[in-house]
């Protein structure tokens, strides 16, 4: 399986392995392990980093967004205010759950942290 192909699957908020179960069991709390192929997902660390990917991507839309408003209008501040604010929530509520699990999918894909075993046994290198 390609990198690729696991972080679509995590993205999708897929199990990374089999693509078909969910990763998480809230917002963004992360299964124990998947309900269809029972792939161990407990011990994933995203820690922050998804909310890092998030802030990166939706700082870049919006300072674009706000340039060309400016550029293009000069709007008052609070139509700034009355769109941007909502746009920049909007997207980053829409976009942390599948960053978080492309994170995951992609420490699995990996073997980081407590994914080393899961992939060393995927991989065929240890038998258990
Ligand atoms: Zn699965």
């Amino acid at each position: 399986m390609s990198l690729l192909q696991s972080l679509a699957r995590g993205f999708r908020c897929r199990c990374p392995s089999c693509g078909e179960g969910q990763t998480f069991r809230a917002f963004l709390k992360v299964r124990d392990r998947c309900e269809a192929c029972g792939e161990e997902f407990y011990h994933h660390n995203a820690d922050d980093l998804p909310a890092y990917i998030v802030v990166f991507m939706v700082g870049h839309v919006m300072l674009s967004v706000t340039l060309w408003m400016e550029l293009a209008y000069q709007p008052s501040y609070w139509i700034y205010a009355a769109t941007l604010l909502p746009m920049a929530a909007l997207m980053s509520f829409g976009f942390i759950q599948p960053v978080k699990g492309a994170v995951v999918a992609l420490q699995w894909h990996m073997g980081l942290d407590g994914f080393a075993s899961a992939r060393a046994r995927r991989l065929g290198k240890v038998s258990s």
